[in-house]
């Protein structure tokens, strides 16, 4: 049950620090796992919650590309790569900064 931490509301995915800071990932499943694991979350974890985060069962994951915002603060993403955008404040209406799969 460890990956329900990290999609509760207000937590960053990454350090699980409160944050309202999101950044979109728009890609296949593996974009989107590549993502997380650039955040310094293990390959089964990144995994899972990208299963978990589409309604999947663990293991099972999108077909295609979709897009998804991840909760994450802006410590995480600066020290993750220089090439992440900058997180903002996920209020409704705001289009967040989103990471598109070449
Ligand atoms: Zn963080």
């Amino acid at each position: 049950m460890s990956t329900d931490n990290r999609l509760q509301n207000g937590s960053c995915v990454a350090c699980l620090n409160p944050t309202d800071t999101v950044l979109g990932i728009e890609g296949e499943a593996e974009w989107h796992i590549a993502f997380l694991t650039n955040l310094n979350i293990p390959g089964n974890e990144a995994g899972a919650t990208v299963s978990a985060g589409t309604g999947n069962p663990p293991g099972m994951v999108p077909n295609g590309r979709y897009a998804s915002l991840y909760r994450v603060c802006t410590n995480c993403a600066e020290s993750a790569s220089p090439n992440f955008p900058k997180p903002v404040l996920s209020l409704l209406g705001v289009d967040a900064p989103t990471l598109h799969q070449p």
